[in-house]
């Protein structure tokens, strides 16, 4: 297999320019609501401002990764003399917290980068946030490339063979699932 380039989003947080207008949460839910804009709800949002105004700190935050366990430990950041709480910067939808998640359902929310189609020239946090502290950028990355279908077809021949058609259709059919 060869290589391809793969175009990489990416929002780059000037953390110092955050006002904690809360833009960006407000407009980010109601851009996922459906049907969209009918509603906005910053618990529903994929990016949280962390906040601790008395120190003068706004931290925005993206929610990432589903974790399905809790971590063992729990970090503790201090800057500029200025300590931060547990878990302050952690972007995954866990356990230990109530952040990032669907407060309805209780599904992990993770920033898809407001994927849409059309596809939008910026996400809309970032054309939000007036005060310029989310900046949208882009870059070419080379990446493996993936398997083409008929290559996909005989890995599953194989896969077949070796452990029976019907352990790897119910393996498919897990993994189906979990998407
Ligand atoms: S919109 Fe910008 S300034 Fe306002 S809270 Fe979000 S990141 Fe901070
Ligand atoms: S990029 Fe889109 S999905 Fe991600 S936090 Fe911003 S508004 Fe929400």
């Amino acid at each position: 297999m060869g290589k391809v380039k793969r175009k990489i989003k990416t929002i780059r947080i000037d953390a110092d320019k955050c006002n904690g207008c809360r833009a960006c949460e407000v407009i980010c839910s109601a851009f996922h609501a459906t049907p969209k804009y009918s509603s906005n709800n910053p618990a529903r949002s994929r990016i949280r401002m962390m906040r601790d105004p008395l120190r003068d700190v706004f931290i925005p935050v993206y929610a990432g990764e589903y974790a399905p366990a809790e971590c063992m430990g729990r970090d503790k950041y201090v800057i500029d003399g200025k300590q931060y709480d547990e878990c302050g910067f952690c972007r995954a939808s866990c356990s230990s917290r109530e952040i990032f998640k669907e407060p309805d359902s209780g599904l992990p929310l993770k920033c898809d980068m407001c994927e849409s189609d059309p596809p939008l020239s910026e996400p809309m946090c970032v054309q939000w946030c007036l005060n310029h502290a989310l900046v949208y950028e882009e870059r070419e990355e080379e990446v493996e490339e993936s398997p083409k279908p008929e290559e996909m077809e005989i890995g599953l021949e194989a896969l077949a063979k070796k452990y029976g058609l019907e352990k790897v259709m119910d393996a498919v059919a897990r993994l189906g699932k979990k998407g």
